[in-house]
């Protein structure tokens, strides 16, 4: 495969091209290191592609770049270029997720319209379910956004429907649930719980921590996004959980045993647009795509701890 992956410096980003590069694929990387989190981060994700023969990156912005000669040499796409981060989505910052998340995914929808694509993968993501009124969620419950940064994803996942029904773009919406390991993004629960751990600092907990989340591995989802590519349904959205749906409070007990420290909680009040429960229905992934998620939350926190001690080294 000709692969373009956007977003190619971020946390899933990286990880997907260095996982199709080792299936032998040709891949074309692209992001602009947008300032939400440190660029030396995103540096860090890239560097052991850039030495790679069948990997070209490119450092610029899909909002500004012309598309179509990019787009005639790849036959498939996978999109994760996008602003992320729910609480940062509300007030003024609003436009960089519409830019971002919703005319970022347009652009490139139209330059895929008069090329022979075999797919369009989009990273969607739980948060177009917002406060969904069934658990677990199922690709056919209610969406109701509960977050602008959950509107914008939505909007793009809606724009991947509009440009499959009308012009035949082969795309498959992914929503992934809050994916973490090595190389999770800095604004994420497990990274800053797990940096506070090593500086020996409080970790901040907004509501009572009863709230539940369904955490995905990154290599579970990597997984899932090439099980997507060969088997996924033109046209069709697919739940990417990890069954491990937890409690927040359940984590901290983990985090002491993992790191050796009992954790210093400070309890703060629920912050907007957080959502009190994700909870992923994957069966329709795992009978149509064959996924199947099998890493536990101990182990891959485990993973992402080594990976933090590394990072502040
Ligand atoms: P990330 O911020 O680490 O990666 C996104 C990358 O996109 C960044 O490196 C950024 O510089 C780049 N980018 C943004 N706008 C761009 C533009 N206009 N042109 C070029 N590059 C641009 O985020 P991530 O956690 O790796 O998330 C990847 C995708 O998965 C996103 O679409 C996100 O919405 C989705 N997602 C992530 C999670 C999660 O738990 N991490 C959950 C649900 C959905």
């Amino acid at each position: 495969m000709k692969c373009l992956v956007t977003g190619a410096a971020g946390f899933i980003g990286s990880h997907l091209c260095r996982r199709l590069l080792e299936e032998g694929e040709d891949v074309v990387g692209i992001d602009c290191f947008t300032d939400y989190y440190a660029r030396e981060i995103k540096e860090g994700n890239l560097r052991p592609l850039l030495s790679h023969n069948r990997f070209q990156f490119i450092d610029q912005d899909i909002n500004g770049i012309e598309l179509s000669p990019l787009m005639a040499s790849t036959d498939t796409v996978f999109h994760l270029a996008a602003q992320a981060g729910v609480r940062a989505s509300w007030g003024v910052h609003f436009s960089i997720y519409t830019r971002n998340n919703i005319d970022a995914s347009q652009r490139l929808l139209e330059a895929s319209r008069e090329i022979p694509l075999h797919k369009f993968i989009y990273a969607s993501s739980s948060s177009v379910y917002g406060t969904c009124p069934e658990l677990p969620m199922r690709e056919s419950s209610p969406l109701h956004p509960y977050s602008p940064y959950g509107v914008s994803k939505l909007a793009a996942e809606h724009l991947c429907g509009l440009y499959f029904q009308n012009y035949g773009v082969p795309t498959v919406s992914l929503r992934f649930f809050t994916v973490y390991g090595p190389g999770q993004r800095p604004d994420m629960a497990f990274h800053k719980f797990l940096k506070a751990q090593l500086e020996g600092a409080s970790i901040s907990v907004y509501g009572d921590g009863t709230q539940t989340r369904d955490f995905t591995y990154i290599d579970d989802i990597i997984s899932g996004i090439l099980a997507a590519c060969k088997r996924g349904k033109l046209g069709e959205v697919y739940n990417l959980g990890g069954g491990n749906r937890k409690k927040l409070n359940t984590i901290f007990p983990i985090l002491e045993k993992i790191s050796g420290k009992r954790p210093i909680i400070d309890r703060e009040t629920t912050q907007k647009g957080d959502v009190p429960h994700t909870f992923a229905s994957i069966e329709k992934a795992q009978l149509e795509l064959g996924y199947s998620p099998n890493v536990p939350v101990e182990e891959g926190l485990n993973e992402e701890w080594r990976w933090i001690k590394a990072l502040y080294a």
